[in-house]
């Protein structure tokens, strides 16, 4: 294999580590948001980055709540444009100074939005441009997976979903500002977590994807999503290539959402 396409192993050169719980539509009223946000601030963080991404009628609250802890906020969805009629969206601009970032194309939003890897680039793009960080989602769906097209999926995502970003901004701050989760679809909510052999398998190859397309995988932090609990968090933890993890269900527990940070320390 050629040099350039080498794929190093474990956080060399200090990939940073980072935990990201996606509360979806979760909890049911703002100010549950805000005290759950208050309890997720006292977890001990050691070295992992650890952030939060609520819904988006309650990021400023939450923001409010956690200013001047450790803690990030993250919007779940940013949108390309920067103002105009695009009903119930939210612009890079509007989360100046709540949210330090934006997860962007994940599977539910592809799914119920129809976000495709053009739009995902596009607010990739808006994010970053904006000083923002990203957390750009993909995966494959079971039968992508039952039908051995696990690779071709990866390879199109990165290739559309990831290569129209512009490469100065990707390379802004060394990877720091940009994040990758592999979020195999067929393990988001059903209790049914990848493997870490999997998790590995596919990280490795986005970084391949990556580095094709001139992008320093080796630099990019990559997270596991995908029924990540405090049972299952060791196999990622110890994973080959896996940076952290963006978790959903068991981020709405503190204590378990701890457990998953204090894994990744
Ligand atoms: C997610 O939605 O990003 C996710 C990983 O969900 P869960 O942990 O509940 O599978």
């Amino acid at each position: 294999m050629s040099p350039q396409f080498r794929i190093l192993p474990r956080a060399p050169g200090g990939r940073r580590r980072l935990v990201v719980g996606n509360w979806k539509m979760n909890p049911a009223t703002v100010d549950e948001a805000v005290a759950l946000a208050a309890e997720v601030a006292r977890i001990e963080a050691g070295g992992v980055e650890v952030g939060i991404a609520p819904p988006a009628i309650a990021l400023g609250r939450v923001s409010d709540t956690v200013r001047g802890t450790a803690l990030r906020v993250y919007a779940q969805d940013v949108h390309w444009e920067q103002t105009g009629a695009f009903t119930a969206q939210t612009s890079t601009s509007m989360l100046a100074g709540i949210a330090v970032g934006s997860i962007v194309g994940h599977s539910e939003m592809r799914r119920d939005q129809g976000d495709s890897d053009a739009r995902v680039a596009a607010k990739a793009t808006a994010a970053l441009r904006a000083g923002l960080r990203v957390i750009l989602c993909l995966g494959e769906s079971l039968a992508q997976r039952n039908g051995g097209e696990t690779d071709v999926v990866l390879e199109r995502q990165v290739r559309d979903g990831i290569g129209p970003i512009p490469r100065d901004l990707l390379a802004a701050e060394r990877g720091v500002r940009s994040a990758i989760a592999y979020e195999p679809i067929w393990a988001i909510g059903t209790g049914v977590a990848a493997s870490g052999s999997q998790a590995s398998e596919a990280v490795r190859k986005i970084r391949l994807e990556l580095l094709r397309i001139g992008v320093d995988g080796n630099a990019t932090t990559i997270l596991y999503g995908g029924s990540v609990s405090a049972a299952s968090v060791g196999e990622f933890a110890r994973a080959e290539g896996v940076d952290g993890a963006l978790v959903g269900g068991a981020s709405l527990k503190p204590e378990e959402f701890a457990a998953i940070v204090a894994a990744f320390r």
